[in-house]
């Protein structure tokens, strides 16, 4: 074996980032677009509501020209043993999902060492219990509480300000006393953007008014300053409460609020609260050296790898090389952004585990890092360093 290889084969894994799915919503599915689902495209076209048949076919007829599509076909169809055929691979797959799904699916997940995932709740609705996609995932599950779905229901309630900030803090409360909950989400960028605004309760109020009386437009009006004024709410809640904040940060399905969701945007809100530890779901891609540089400077801003990692395939060694080389390796978190069908947990980790192993190894031949430092970085990205942050043993 060559001196300078990194080997993490046997590193266990925590993913920091996935959304929930039950076993009997998947056998729903129609299994001819199993593979669509699988793809970054598919994943957001299902996420973004998408119903025009139009824009389904067009996903479909792309999926053999995306290359995450044809990794992840070859390397399931060896890991069922069958030809690296569409037909063949969905076919066996149907089978053995049919058969016995959380055995399948228990497989997958203990064949790549994965043993925690922390699941981001907001994504599908109605929620996917914790309690329920544990036992149906093989995995414990540790929970982000988001507070995106809080904010609907308490619109549909119809209250004055005083009201709506007591039912929203009483969530927070509730979500932070679950032993379960390790942190809480926010997806803003979906919504007004990351360029937070600081308001006084006052202003919070009186926009509160104003945005109840136009009906809760989706705009950058004044439920703008009302839904910064949450998540600054949030924030005092995780400091309070020991929680960890993640939030969205960059690229994501077609209704993301792509002008204002770069990490620089989100700069002033981070120095406000450069005290607190806050992960930026996704790295800010694509504008991920954004986030490397701005995780270099602020000491308790840390990465989630998701979403380049697994769908950027050929590009991910690079994308890693920048990270690990710009922000220091221990607040860089392992995550996949499954959203959609099981097998995205097992194609991420295997394609981060070698990613991993080709740019530690690199890093060794460049005389960076020796080999023990190298394979205890890569033990820190895969599951250690979302431990310590996330207080999970
Ligand atoms: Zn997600």
């Amino acid at each position: 074996m060559d001196a300078n290889a990194v080997d993490l084969s046997t590193c266990e894994v925590l993913d920091d980032h996935c959304h929930g799915f039950r076993v009997e919503d998947l056998l729903a599915l129609d299994p001819a677009g199993w593979e669509d689902r699988l793809t970054m495209m598919g994943m957001c076209f299902a996420s973004s509501g998408g119903t025009d048949p139009g824009l389904a076919a067009q996903v479909a007829a792309l999926r053999d020209s995306t290359m995450f599509a044809l990794t992840a076909r070859r390397w399931l169809a060896a890991y069922l043993g069958v030809e690296p055929t569409a037909e063949a691979l969905s076919a066996a797959r149907h089978a053995a999902m049919s058969v016995d799904p959380v055995g399948y699916i228990s497989a997958l997940m203990a064949d790549q060492q994965i043993a925690n995932v922390i699941a981001d709740e907001g994504y599908p609705q109605p929620t996917v219990t914790r309690a329920e996609f544990e036992a149906d995932l093989g995995a414990r599950v540790h929970r982000v509480a988001r507070i995106e779905p809080w904010i609907v229901e308490l619109q549909a309630l119809d209250l004055a300000f005083g009201d709506f900030e007591a039912g929203f803090e009483r969530r927070l409360e509730e979500a932070a006393a679950d032993p379960h909950t390790v942190g809480f989400k926010s997806i803003i960028a979906y919504r007004t953007g990351l360029d937070v605004s600081d308001p006084s309760r006052p202003e919070a109020a009186t926009a509160y008014e104003s945005w109840k009386g136009a009906g809760w437009p989706k705009d950058r009006g004044p439920g703008k300053t009302v839904r910064d004024w949450l998540l600054r709410a949030t924030l005092r809640a995780a400091e309070r409460r020991g929680k960890i904040m993640h939030i969205h940060c960059g690229g994501g399905d077609p209704d993301i609020v792509l002008t204002h969701v770069k990490p620089s945007d989100l700069f002033p809100f981070l120095h406000d609260h450069m005290r607190q530890p806050i992960v930026l779901i996704h790295s800010g891609y694509p504008w991920l050296a954004e986030a490397a540089y701005i995780a270099s400077i602020l000491p308790f801003v840390y990465l989630d790898l998701s979403e380049f990692l697994p769908w950027a395939s050929l590009a991910i060694d690079g994308a890693l090389e920048t990270l690990l080389g710009i922000a220091p390796v221990g607040k860089l978190l392992y995550g996949s952004d499954e959203a959609s069908e099981p097998e995205v947990f097992w194609v991420s980790a295997r394609m981060t585990r070698e990613a991993l192993q080709r740019v530690l190894s690199r890093a060794v031949e460049r005389d960076y890092l020796n080999v023990n430092e190298a394979e205890r970085l890569g033990r820190g990205i895969l599951a250690g360093n979302s431990k310590s942050l996330h207080g999970i043993d």
